[in-house]
């Protein structure tokens, strides 16, 4: 008997998606909060270093644009919420423990449909915290050394966490992708996964015959979207031998090699009590009213999905198309712009989609207007010929006996209809100043 088919195992994936919010300012201080390529410990001050008597004064904005992607992912946004400390040591972490939200986070109990898929996915809680600083291991002088930078340390860090409902990598690197458009479309973060402005942690279990597995692999170091699938794959499938060997899976934590592409294990994962979690004594709770967060939610624009619907539902725009000129929000305006500058000239919406998907043209210096003229002037080339065109007024003329009629007895208006018919037929390519005058002619 084939085992596999016996244990019927099937994949369960939750992940856990960092993100590192673009405010000007750290998480608890007033350093700047852009650290990317900055030269080594310019941007650091008693607070962020951890300091003994710094007293950390939590930025606004950051708590508001978490909130905002709560709202964005249909989370319930808590009335109260704290923050807490987190203990643990590493050498990146000179407090010695990171403020983070324990058990009251900012927002909880999300839902977020994928689009272009059926597929729902819970989001269990999104909190916020402070970033740590990095670790660079390089030679110096020929010899080992590993070096400290803490221009990252105290950057605002979202942490969105979701339900295992993911049962593919496709479908965990299909949710990320729509992760890093939502937070570059709401403008608070770049998402970049190579410069470690989104980072993911993924937790690989089997289940077997239907029932919750016992463990749970946290994978970490998966630091660009080339890996995602890669390294749940790896996992996926280190974890099917190791039960259809009859062996046993344990919790643990273990990091994902590029190079190698495969899973090493780091640690036996801890548990929340071995961080010591107590609530952070030198900032207040956080306490919001219904005010407030209806403030917030004013703030929200259209989302990417939302977008995406109204060019296939009102634009009558293909799944793809709609897919393509939602990717990000720049594009989706451009192209809604250039909508309504193309209706002056009754060109439709899948005229100009076809001129920005197929010729790609560079948005930031093609203006909506010149976009359009383009359109117009490639238009007035493809145009049927003067004697085509004749005959396709006959042909009208012929079998619209009734609006002729009508057209005969005074009822003006009839023309419109009779040229309607005529660029009709010629789809689309018919002259509309040309037919209106043949028509005019001919019905004399
Ligand atoms: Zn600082």
């Amino acid at each position: 008997m084939n085992r596999s088919k016996a244990f019927k195992l099937e994949p369960v994936i939750g992940l856990e998606v960092h993100i590192e919010l673009a405010t000007n300012s750290k998480m608890f201080c007033l350093c700047p909060a852009d650290h990317f390529a900055k030269p080594p410990n310019s941007q650091v001050c008693p607070t962020c270093l951890g300091l003994p008597g710094s007293l950390p004064v939590p930025n606004k904005k950051a708590i508001e644009w978490t909130i905002l992607v709560g709202l964005a992912l249909n989370c319930k946004i808590e009335r109260f919420s704290k923050f807490d400390r987190k203990h643990y040591f590493y050498p990146d972490l000179p407090k010695g423990y990171q403020i983070s939200q324990y058990d009251q986070p900012l927002c909880s109990n999300g839902l977020f449909q994928l689009s272009g898929s059926g597929k729902k996915v819970r989001i269990r809680r999104i909190h916020l915290e402070e970033d740590t600083g990095k670790m660079i291991h390089t030679i110096v002088k020929g010899e080992r050394v590993s070096l400290l930078d803490f221009n990252r340390s105290g950057v605002p860090l979202v942490e969105i966490v979701t339900e295992p409902d993911f049962k593919s990598s496709q479908e965990a690197k299909l949710f990320l992708i729509q992760i890093q458009r939502l937070v570059r479309w709401l403008g608070i973060s770049d998402g970049d996964m190579e410069k470690g402005s989104m980072r993911l942690e993924a937790n690989v279990s089997l289940s077997s015959n239907g029932e919750i597995p016992a463990y749970k692999v946290e994978i970490k170091n998966i630091n660009s979207f080339k890996f995602v699938e890669k390294a749940i794959d790896y996992e996926i499938e280190r974890q099917k031998k190791i039960i259809e060997g009859g062996g046993e899976l344990r919790q643990e934590t273990r990091g994902f090699n590029e190079k190698t592409g495969i899973t090493l294990s780091q640690r036996v994962k801890e548990e929340a009590k071995d961080y010591r979690y107590f609530p952070e004594p030198d900032i207040p709770p956080l306490v919001f009213g219904e005010r407030e967060i209806e403030e917030i939610r004013s703030k929200l624009p259209q989302l990417p999905w939302q977008i995406e619907n109204l060019f296939r539902d009102t634009f009558r725009l293909s799944i793809q198309y709609s897919q393509f000129l939602a990717s990000s929000k720049k594009l989706a305006d451009y192209f809604i712009k250039a909508v309504k500058v193309a209706s002056q000239y009754n060109i439709p919406p899948k005229t100009v989609a076809d001129e920005i998907v197929n010729k790609k043209p560079d948005i930031e210096k093609i203006s909506e207007q010149l976009l359009v003229s383009r359109i117009r002037k490639r238009g007035e080339k493809v145009l049927i010929s003067d004697s085509r065109l004749e005959n396709i007024v006959k042909k009208v003329i012929f079998e619209n006996a009734k609006a002729v009629n009508d057209y005969r007895k005074g009822k003006v208006s009839a023309i419109q209809y009779l040229v309607g018919q005529v660029v009709k037929l010629s789809g689309g390519k018919a002259d509309v100043r040309k037919t209106h005058k043949m028509l005019l002619e001919r019905l004399k």
